[in-house]
């Protein structure tokens, strides 16, 4: 190990969903930024930018549109006006509508393979930012006034010496565990398999559905020409049943969950399933390392909120360095205690409340017998009808809740 001082002010470790967007917002800033990516986006091995379809909330958009990628997402990306809450075999249900918000809309569905190729167009286009990819961070340990990242290419091995590691390498996160960062991984024991189904045209429109049955929770996402995605989770060994189905069996088993709301499902898209757990770390920054996205928390889709949160933590991070860097100039250190620890500050209610809520969703509709599904039904109904409690719910789904970054906004960094 030498003295000499850090070639970087941040090395991010994986251009995921997130990581990706960190290195996008940074380049508004004179930071010398290395991003490690292990898998081209275009590789079908890449674990970010896949068929599933992320929901986007209100201040996603907003982040998203700050940091140049709209124009790119726009035509592809579907307006969601309404959330439609409700549980199989039971009275009452909620609606979240954009209109009783008096907004046009709640969020937008877009295909995470489509938001990872315009978010990597992006990144090819910047002209100061180091890209290593294919390039992976097998090793980091601290070093002279930062920290060492050790990345292997298939050119061979090098060592990059920077102020600030930001780990954004998904929710297994093995540079979490090698930073020593403990992580309660709390398995769902269930499995969402995401498909596109085709709903009858005279039925579609923006509204996304939220059905919590027996088996498992259900989420329907709209999308154009009436073609929506389903995200159907259940438990593990029955996934591998419904995947062994034929497309029609299939389609019934979605029909029997939803019932008729958007008419007969016809025609059934590829099918791919995605193993559910929870993932809360015990600290969100060690030294000179901080975490974010996924390596972050790790959550079930049914509530759709894991790349919101995640793109948060970017935007916050990003506003937390830039404006660093504008008062302190030269002096500026990206990996200074003091700002790790201004990040944990603002990142840690909103990442606890998202946690809660998803969690608490699966937790609590998950749980059997019938007075307490009676006692749902009634809340569901009880919700549908106060106005302010659905307003402070809106505001935190559509990404609007707690202090909010410059980016979200509409603000420069
Ligand atoms: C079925 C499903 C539906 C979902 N729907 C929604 C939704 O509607 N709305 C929503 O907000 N969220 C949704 N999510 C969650 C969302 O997909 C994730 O929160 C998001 O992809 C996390 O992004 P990330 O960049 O943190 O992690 P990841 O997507 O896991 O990316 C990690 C990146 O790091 C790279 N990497 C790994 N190790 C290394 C290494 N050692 N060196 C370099 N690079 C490395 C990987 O190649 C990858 O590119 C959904 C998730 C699932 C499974």
């Amino acid at each position: 190990m030498t003295d000499r001082p850090p070639d970087y002010d941040v090395v991010i470790a994986g251009g995921g969903l997130v990581g990706g967007s960190l290195a996008v917002a940074l380049a508004a800033s004179d930071l010398r930024v290395a991003l490690v990516e292990a898998e081209p986006h275009y590789s079908t091995r890449q674990p970010s930018f896949d068929e599933r379809s992320i929901a986007l909330s209100h201040g996603s958009c907003n982040i998203l549109r700050q940091l140049g990628l709209w124009d790119a997402l726009q035509a592809d990306a579907f307006p969601i006006t309404r959330i439609h809450v409700s549980e199989q075999r039971r009275f009452g249900n909620a609606l979240l509508d954009a209109a009783e918000q008096g907004i046009a809309e709640l969020g937008f569905v877009i295909k995470g393979r489509r938001l990872g190729a315009a978010l990597w167009q992006r990144i090819e286009q910047l002209t100061s930012l180091e890209v290593c990819c294919p390039a992976r961070v097998t090793a980091t340990a601290p070093a002279a006034d930062g920290r060492d990242v050790v990345v292997a290419t298939p050119d061979g091995e090098q060592t990059l010496r920077t102020r600030l590691l930001v780990v954004a390498d998904g929710a297994r996160s093995p540079l979490r565990e090698a930073l020593g960062i403990a992580a309660a991984i709390d398995d769902y024991g269930q499995t969402a398999i995401v498909a596109n189904v085709q709903v009858d045209r005279r039925y579609a429109g923006h509204t996304a559905f939220e059905r919590f049955t027996p088996q498992g929770p259900l989420a329907v996402l709209p999308g154009a020409d009436g073609l929506y995605t389903v995200v159907l989770a259940c438990a593990r060994e029955q996934a591998a049943q419904l995947c062994a189905l034929a497309d029609n069996e299939f389609l019934q088993q979605v029909q029997n969950r939803l019932g008729f709301r958007l008419g007969r499902l016809r025609k059934l898209g590829k099918r791919s399933a995605y193993p559910l757990a929870l993932v809360q770390t015990a600290a969100l920054t060690t030294e000179r390392a901080v975490m974010i996205g996924n390596a972050a928390h790790g959550l079930h889709p049914v509530a759709g909120q894991g790349f919101n949160l995640g793109l948060r933590d970017a935007a916050s991070l990003a506003e937390l360095l830039i404006s660093g860097r504008r008062q302190t100039a030269a002096a500026f250190d990206a990996g200074a205690e003091s700002l790790l620890q201004r990040y944990t500050d603002w990142r840690l209610d909103d990442q606890r409340k998202v946690v809660a809520f998803t969690d608490g969703l699966i937790r609590l509709f998950g749980r059997r017998g019938r007075l307490l599904s009676h006692a749902r039904g009634l809340g569901l109904a009880m919700f549908d009808t106060l106005p302010a409690g659905k307003r402070l719910l809106a505001r935190q789904t559509m990404g609007l809740g707690g202090r909010m970054t410059r980016l979200a906004r509409g603000l420069d960094p």
